[in-house]
Order: C-alpha cells, then structure tokens, then sequence
C-alpha cells in the first residue's frame, strides 16, 4: 500500500493539553498542530471514543489548514454499538465532528477476544469495505489488543485490511499477555503495514526509573528517555506511523526532532535499550497506561490509574514526590481507596495492558493507605 507519510511520526490526539476548567487548551493544541505541519508531518490519529478529540481537531486543524496537507485517522467503536448507533450513524457522526467529507484511515476499534463477534454482529467489515469502494475511506484496518492466534485468524478472513495498528515497546516486546514481537511478525508474514500505538507506553518510557536512566546516559545523556523508546518503534521495518499521544509543546518539539532526521537504533543502541528494558521489567512499577478505560465501571469509584500512578512514584522516586498526599487529596475529593476494592474483576476484563489490577491494588494499598 502507498499513500504513507514520509515521516513516521504521528500525532495522537489522545492526551491533548488541558486548562484548569477541564477543557482542551485549544490554542496549544493549535500551536502543536501548526509545529506538526509546518515540519512536514502530515498523519493524526483520533477515535469516535476520544472524548471531543475530533471536534478539537477540526477547529485546530480542519478549520486553518487544507485538506491535502493532512491526513486523518479515525476509529470505529464496536462496543458503542450496542447503544443504538449503528455503523453507518457513527461514522457519519465522526466525520460531522471532524468536518470532513473523506477519511483517510479508518480502523475497527480495539480488536480482542473480549470483544466477541461484535463486528461481525453489526456487519462492520461488510460495511467499511463498502465504504472504501464509494470512496469515503481511503484505507480501512483495525487496531488490535489481542492475541496472536486471534490477530493470524482474523487476517486470514478479512485479507482486505491494509494495516493492523498494534501496540509495541521494547517493555512490551516479549510480554506474554500484550505480544508485542509475535503480533508484529504475523503483520510482516502476511504483508500488512503497521502502526504503532503506546510506543512509549503511555508515558512510562518518557519518565523511565533513575536506574534505567542511567542506562540511556551511557548511550547519550542528552537524549531524553522518550526519544529511545520512539526509535525503537520506528526502526521496525514494517512500521509506516508511530503514534505519539502528546499533551505539551515540548513533547512535540522533542518529537520533531527525533523523527526530523530520523535515524533507526545501530546495533549499540539497541543493546543498550534492551539493557533499560531489563532494568524497568525487574522494578515492581505497574504497567498503567492510564487509559482509563477500567475506571467508569468501578463500583467502588475507585480511579485506578492514578492510584498506580502514586504507587509508580513512590516505588521509582520515594517519598519525595509525594505520593501520599496526592494520594490523599483524590481520595479525600471522594475517590475510592485502593482498599475499597471488592474485588468484582470488571476492571480486569476490560484492562488492554491484562494487569492483575486486583493484585496490584492489593500491592498499593499496602504502602498508601497506611
Ligand atoms: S475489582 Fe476492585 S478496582 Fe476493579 S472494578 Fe471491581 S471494585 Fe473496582
Ligand atoms: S485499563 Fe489498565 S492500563 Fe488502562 S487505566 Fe485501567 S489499569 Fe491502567
């Protein structure tokens, strides 16, 4: 397949900046879409399921640039179906936010066993095929939380899809339950694109543990510990867009940097990012994301991310960073404790990163709520 940018990096539109009210900081995030184009980066990447994301992309992006020097995009959630959407309206309401009369990337959402035959059910392969022949989408794919026997069965059956979006990092490469190497070695036998998402794992690698640190400053200790993990992603040769789900200018400046001159990991280099990697699986930090996709359905109201948030800093940097009080603020704003748990295991079911949240709560709430 052609039509892929000339720079692998991709703005994820995830983790935009925020003000104090709990709005999006728009003019930061125009000034970071105007840096992204004005750099020769053309790929965003957003879901009907991020929260006013494409509506936040079509007043900084749509509404100042044209069309042609941009492309989007975008996701269909399956499991939103169920509330009376049908494929059909949500794309229409996706493309409505955005302002757009095309898309140029569209993916079925989050693929895994979980997620049953819920795209089968409401004929959403028959219909983004359809699609794609009227011309409203340009390429169509999926993006993937799976495992490799389901990814393999699901290329077998559905060998129009023209890229599979997985998530890859070197913490992820070789874990038993994300399957980072064997998802991406199946994309490459059968010939499909990837992109990737969580190259930096939900921020983990950009503000890795002081011992790994250490690690990259052997390499290079003016390199920052994003640009690492960044590299490695992109230095995959079936690789075509890595996602960066930036929230500051300065990520993006750093970002821009990276991949103005892209130059793929030499052997050195990765030796040393595997050493990091070593260092970061032995320490006893909690792989969060932070997605938060486990937090609306917890019965206890208890914000899971943020408790291994502190719970991260606390094991990584101790009790200088105050973890306890911040600890002690969300739960005196009215969240759950870690020791609220009663352990009904809905987080767990719907975790992508499979964390033992009910262990690791357990784990928490031994040192936070003391
Ligand atoms: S298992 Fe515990 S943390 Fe998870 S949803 Fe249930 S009460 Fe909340
Ligand atoms: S679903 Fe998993 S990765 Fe996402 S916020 Fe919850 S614990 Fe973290």
């Amino acid at each position: 397949m052609r039509d892929w940018p000339e720079k692998k990096l991709g703005f994820g539109l995830m983790r935009l900046p925020k003000l104090a009210d709990g709005n999006f900081d728009m003019e930061q995030v125009c000034q970071m879409a105007d840096a992204f184009l004005a750099n020769g980066f053309t790929y965003f990447d957003t879901a009907f399921v991020y929260e006013g994301s494409e509506e936040a992309f079509r007043k900084a992006v749509v509404e100042r640039h044209p069309r042609e020097s941009f492309t989007i995009a975008s996701k269909l959630a399956g499991w939103r179906l169920k509330e009376g959407f049908g494929p059909e309206e949500m794309l229409a309401e996706t493309m409505s936010r955005m302002g757009v009369d095309y898309i140029d990337y569209y993916l079925l959402h989050s693929l895994q066993e979980s997620h049953g035959t819920i795209y089968e059910d409401y004929g959403c392969w028959e219909f983004i095929n359809r699609k794609k022949e009227e011309g409203v989408l340009k390429h169509i794919g999926f993006s993937f939380h799976g495992s490799p026997e389901y990814l393999e069965q699901l290329l077998q059956l559905h060998p129009e899809v023209e890229f599979v979006q997985l998530q890859i990092n070197y913490a992820d490469w070789d874990n038993a339950s994300i399957c980072s190497r064997r998802n991406y070695e199946i994309c490459e036998k059968y010939g499909k694109s990837v992109i990737v998402m969580e190259p930096v794992k939900g921020g983990l690698l950009a503000n890795v543990i002081p011992e790994a640190r250490k690690v990259f400053d052997e390499a290079d200790p003016n390199a920052s510990s994003a640009s690492f993990a960044l590299r490695y992603a992109a230095s995959l040769p079936a690789v075509k867009v890595v996602l960066s789900g930036m929230s500051l200018m300065s990520q993006m400046e750093d970002n821009l940097n990276i991949f103005a001159d892209f130059k793929p990991l030499s052997d050195t280099e990765k030796e040393i990012v595997n050493r990091a990697a070593n260092v970061i699986l032995s320490s006893k930090t909690v792989p969060c994301t932070s997605c938060r996709y486990c937090v609306d359905g917890c019965p206890m109201g208890i914000v899971i991310p943020r408790v291994f948030t502190f719970y991260n800093m606390l094991q990584s940097f101790g009790e200088h960073v105050r973890p306890h009080s911040l600890y002690k603020e969300l739960v005196e704003g009215g969240a759950g404790r870690a020791a609220d748990c009663i352990q009904c295991g809905q987080c767990e079911g719907v975790c992508p990163q499979h964390i033992s949240i009910i262990e690791k709560l357990q784990d928490a709430s031994a040192v936070l709520d003391v």
